[in-house]
């Protein structure tokens, strides 16, 4: 099994207790329930690098009240919320609220996942104060999974948006690309919003036609991640395509290249002389490391 960074979140979600409000407030007045607090998207941390859970009266008193926590699942018997602070001077603790990208990596795994629900949690309530039918302010409920319009009753649930991130592999080599805007010798697998109305492998090949006029064979599944900036599921997939070159669209892909097995392991350890590995948090990484592996 590919555990890729954020896959780990271990909470037994319960999700038919969201809507409990008796059984959640009597979680909230529990002082040892831990609360993961979070400021514009920063998990607060300890030193360590370790998730500094506040005890629930820490944290209620931090938030003014006990609106708006998000419970996010059982650890074990004891249960985990979250919440969102408008200042990050409300604490008093020892720790720090960390961005989230440069401390994924030292999380964790399954704290990575765990704050990762949290903020694309929060993102999505951000953005969707308002109702998407009427326009009418919405409140949230089921501890933080659900937002009700009281004008027209419209219910709206959290989003993912599933996009999907390909290696392009064709007689022995695999293909990355350089996105517009990217520095000169970063190169990544390609990839692509899904689109409605697409199964998986239809997305893959329009990208792969789209972006670099490749047309695909086969596609295998490798792994899924979410992706919480703010909340999409990367679908992690090896194509096999015909051969041909590649022809990078100019419009999103400036530059495509072709990598044998050997190549794209230097890339991976950083040994290539012109071309830089994927960032170490991406599915791209793990779907590259998997090919280079492959026998
Ligand atoms: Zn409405």
């Amino acid at each position: 099994m590919n555990v890729n960074v954020f896959a780990g979140n271990p909470l037994d979600r319960q999700s038919t207790r969201r809507a409990d409000e008796a059984w959640i407030g009597e979680q909230l007045r529990n002082p040892n329930t831990p609360v993961l607090a979070m400021w514009e998207g920063k998990p607060f941390v300890a030193e360590d690098a370790r998730i500094a859970y506040l005890t629930a009266d820490r944290a209620v008193a931090a938030a003014g009240g006990t609106d708006g926590f998000l419970f996010l699942g059982m650890d074990g018997d004891t249960p985990v919320f979250a919440v969102e602070l408008a200042s990050e001077d409300s604490l008093g603790e020892p720790g720090r609220f960390a961005e989230l990208r440069s401390v994924a990596l030292d999380l964790p795994g399954p704290e990575a996942g765990i704050v990762a629900t949290a903020k694309s949690l929060f993102d999505w309530r951000r953005r969707h104060r308002f109702c998407a039918a009427c326009g009418a302010p919405t409140r949230g409920v089921d501890a933080g999974w659900r937002r009700l319009c009281p004008a027209c009753g419209a219910e709206h649930f959290p989003r993912v948006d599933p996009v999907v991130i390909m290696l392009a592999v064709s007689n022995g080599r695999c293909l990355l690309g350089r996105n517009v805007g990217w520095p000169e010798g970063r190169m990544s697998a390609l990839a692509g919003f899904m689109e409605p109305g697409e199964t998986i492998e239809a997305a893959c090949a329009r990208e792969l036609k789209e972006e670099a006029s490749l047309v695909v064979k086969r596609v295998v599944y490798h792994s899924t991640q979410p992706w919480p900036f703010p909340s999409s599921l990367m679908i992690g997939l090896i194509a096999e395509v015909e051969e041909g070159p590649g022809v990078p669209d100019g419009v999103e892909v400036e530059e495509l290249r072709w990598f044998t097995r050997e190549e794209a392991r230097t890339v991976l350890e950083g040994r290539h002389a012109e071309v830089a590995t994927p960032g170490g948090l991406g599915v791209a990484r793990q779907l590259l490391a998997s090919w280079v592996e492959e026998r």
